[in-house]
């Protein structure tokens, strides 16, 4: 048998820390719903027409991960840095334009998640036609609560909330959700063979805005469980 010989250590395998178990969800790769929520879609100006239009898009690198509870540094690059409460679906399997009727079947279970976002660059990358990446997809910027086995299982409501400093500033319901969570699955396998360890960050509700360096933000869903971040004072 013949091993591998690398020119350094590789990185370890991104992972999630899963409820009642010391056994570690290995993660595949993190993708993320756009404008999910109506009262949300005005807000950002791009109102949604739930007839008419589809789900869109966009991923983070699994190195973007962070546990939930952590304490980071705010961001480089960045004078607006956004929270976005979610709920994340976690896959236990995958496949091809799986259908919605069937698509429970893939869930693994369920996290709270925050998908942090550099808003500056994102709004003026969106008046430019660019690419979203280096708004999104920043270090420390998909931040997981640790993941509720609820196999098989779809959650079609619960109360969604977000705190800054204690003080409320999303609270809504996942009955708002315009894609519900088989939706979902089924739309994003026509563009992916979905795997076994694929996270779906189901989109926020209204409310996003931002944090500050010394902040602390706390979420919760219901029936899932919370999620928290520290930004530490001072500048990266
Ligand atoms: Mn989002």
């Amino acid at each position: 048998m013949t091993s591998i010989s690398y020119l350094w250590a590789p990185p370890e395998p991104a992972s999630v820390a899963v409820q009642g178990s010391e056994q570690r969800l290995p993660v595949q790769r993190l993708f993320f719903v756009g404008r999910n929520y109506l009262a949300h879609a005005k807000e950002m100006g791009r109102p949604v027409d739930a007839q008419r239009d589809r789900p869109f898009y966009f991923t983070k690198s699994p190195s973007a991960l962070l546990a939930s509870g952590s304490s980071v540094p705010y961001p480089q690059a960045t004078s607006n840095y956004h929270y976005e409460m979610e709920l994340v679906v976690a896959l236990r399997s995958g496949g091809a334009d799986i259908a919605v009727e069937s698509a429970h079947e893939h869930i693994y279970g369920y996290g709270c998640g925050l998908d942090m976002t550099r808003r500056d660059l994102q709004f003026a990358a969106r008046d430019q036609g660019k690419p979203w990446d280096t708004a999104k997809d920043c270090e420390h910027s998909a931040v997981i609560s640790p993941i509720v086995p609820m196999p098989g299982q779809v959650i079609e409501r619960g109360r969604i909330e977000l705190r800054v400093d204690g003080e409320q500033r999303q609270d809504s319901d996942l009955s708002d959700m315009i894609w519900g969570v088989r939706e979902l699955i089924a739309d994003l396998s026509r563009m992916y063979h979905l795997r076994a360890g694929d996270l779906i960050y189901t989109g926020t509700p209204e409310g996003v805005g931002p944090v500050r360096a010394g902040q602390r933000v706390d979420g919760s869903i219901e029936g899932v469980g919370t999620v928290s971040l520290q930004l530490l004072a001072g500048k990266a």
